[in-house]
């Protein structure tokens, strides 16, 4: 728990961040030419982004940012801690949890091992090591799943991308091509194919009609239950592979 009058503080340097208590919140500091005054908000990995106009000062927007450390703990207080992508941290993978084993004797470089995903070589690669292993797991499960999809709708895939964007799980262009995140590899395989469903519907639909709609529960078994899911849990899936430090 977080209040304002816990002990928090912010310190600066090339990786600013807040302490409030236990909880470590990076700060992400941007300038922007477009901004004509400083502005603070929260991103949906618990990260704070402070944007500042081209000239203002650093120092200005420092204490700016120490101004509004109440706000910052109100805001995250209601969201779940980091789960940073390091030994002995759990990971879900398709929805069930693995437990990420530091192996520095092994060769290779990451594996499931029941319901562990074990990391080879040194310790300071291992966090990139596992984000790389689940954006490949990612894309080879969303490519082979829409394309399954596609097949049934008689519909071409342009191309598909998985990218890391926080706001949206999935998209789709006019054009025929489909955007996922990486992280839909972390959901239950039912919430995924929804996704994967819902944006291959888009290639016949490109609206949420309600000709869409049924279209997108002729793929799916259970929309509901998984649109239930979503909102219940698409904050979670934001948590995982936060590095305290650098909040990427
Ligand atoms: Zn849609």
């Amino acid at each position: 728990m977080v209040t304002a009058s816990s002990a928090a503080y912010l310190v600066s340097g090339p990786d600013p961040y807040v302490q409030f208590g236990t909880r470590r919140v990076p700060v992400d500091i941007q300038r922007s030419p477009r901004a004509s005054r400083m502005k603070l908000r929260i991103d949906r990995s618990a990260r704070v982004i402070l944007v500042l106009p081209m000239r203002t000062r650093l120092s200005s927007g420092l204490a700016f940012l120490k101004q509004e450390i109440p706000w910052i703990g109100q805001k995250i207080q209601n969201m779940p801690m980091p789960v940073p992508f390091r030994d002995g941290e759990t990971v879900p993978v398709l929805g069930v949890p693995h437990r990420i084993c530091h192996a520095p004797d092994e060769r290779g470089l990451v594996w499931q091992d029941e319901e562990k995903l074990v990391v080879a070589g040194q310790i300071e690669h291992l966090p990139r090591r596992v984000r790389d292993w689940l954006r490949k797991r990612a894309k080879r499960e969303i490519s082979s799943r829409a394309g399954d999809y596609a097949d049934e709708l008689g519909q071409t895939i342009k191309g598909i991308t998985v990218r890391d964007q926080k706001t949206r799980w999935g998209s789709c262009s006019s054009t025929g091509q489909l955007n996922f995140s990486w992280r839909l590899v972390l959901m239950p395989e039912m919430v995924m194919d929804y996704i994967i469903a819902h944006e291959v519907a888009h290639l016949r639909h490109m609206n949420h009609s309600a000709a869409f709609w049924a279209l997108v529960g002729e793929l799916h078994a259970d929309v509901p239950s998984a649109k239930k899911w979503l909102k219940e849990n698409g904050a979670e899936i934001h948590k995982y592979g936060i590095e305290p430090d650098k909040g990427v």
